[in-house]
């Protein structure tokens, strides 16, 4: 029998990781035996404290998909996929991204504007009326929680709250607020990091029709560190534009506390302008209320790369 790996993004978040796990056990449970969870790097800290609370273990690392039937969970583009993609089966995608896909056969797509991936597969589990269980619940509702900034994010909806909730009670978490912010620290202390890391841990590339985007975001609880190591960031960022050939590399400071957003950025500056209406001064514009890539920053970039 051949394995289905059920697979998220390149530098996967825990909504990634989760989404891989509970899809394909959601697959195994409905009778398919064939689907394993599989991941394309290591999980972040963040991850880690979620699936070490939840008693579950990470997905296989699948260091290259050539070859192989893979369900892609939590992205769709393939600059975001794993190595090897070009030379997979693509059999299956679940997200809640932006569609930026076409395939030469018919395939099962299912996407959701929801908060999370992890939001549509509990949905799924409901429907399907599979049981949960406490563990995958926490695991799951760690996802959800990591995704929404803790409900806060622009992207968040009335059905990841009534699910965030429902899985709460499942996973016996009384102070749901509580849970998501002490999984939100996790990932927020970036002292000990280099400013690579911090840039590529959850970093993105978008290809726009007038050129190729990187955005990163790093979320935080004050921008104490920004201010001291703003100088190290941009170097860093200049780099990794020149090595990956893109026209803008963002780089999003969000303060989950505050809700905002500081945009680091270094290339087409004029065009970072045009798209927030805003002057970037020394490489950074202030954005008031922006918490999301995917809804605040991507779609302004996008329109303006285009
Ligand atoms: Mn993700
Ligand atoms: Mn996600």
């Amino acid at each position: 029998m051949t394995e289905i790996i059920v697979i998220g993004h390149k530098n996967p978040d825990t909504d990634s990781i989760v989404s891989a796990i509970a899809y394909a056990r959601l697959k195994v449970e409905l009778g398919e035996e064939s689907y394993i969870a599989g991941r394309c790097g290591e999980p972040n800290e963040e991850t880690k404290y979620v699936l070490k609370l939840a008693n579950l273990s990470e997905p296989k690392l699948v260091e290259d998909v050539s070859g192989k039937k893979v369900v892609l969970v939590d992205h769709n583009e393939l600059s975001q996929a794993c190595t090897g993609i070009e030379n997979a089966e693509i059999l299956e995608i679940v997200d809640h991204h932006k569609l930026n896909f076409s395939y030469p056969v018919p395939i099962y797509v299912l996407t959701e504007p929801l908060g999370s991936t992890a939001t549509i597969i509990t949905k799924l589990y409901l429907r399907e009326k599979v049981e949960i269980g406490k563990e995958l619940a926490l695991a799951l509702l760690g996802a959800i929680l990591s995704d929404t900034v803790v409900l806060r994010s622009s992207t968040t909806t009335e059905t990841d709250r009534r699910l965030a909730e429902k899985l709460a009670e499942l996973a016996e978490i009384e102070d749901l607020e509580r849970f998501g912010v002490e999984v939100k620290k996790r990932k927020a202390n970036i002292a000990n990091k280099t400013a690579t890391d911090v840039l590529l841990e959850d970093f993105k590339e978008f290809e726009f029709p007038k050129g190729k985007v990187g955005i990163a975001q790093v979320e935080l609880v004050d921008f104490e560190e920004v201010d001291k190591r703003k100088k190290e960031l941009i170097m860093a960022m200049e780099r990794l534009k020149k090595e990956k050939g893109l026209a803008l590399v963002a780089l999003m400071a969000t303060n989950i506390i505050k809700g905002d957003t500081r945009l680091l950025c270094v290339g087409e500056l004029g065009r970072v302008e045009e798209a927030f209406g805003k002057r970037v001064e020394k490489n950074e514009v202030y954005l008031e209320n922006v918490m999301s890539r995917k809804k605040d920053v991507v779609p302004k970039l996008q329109k303006v790369f285009s």
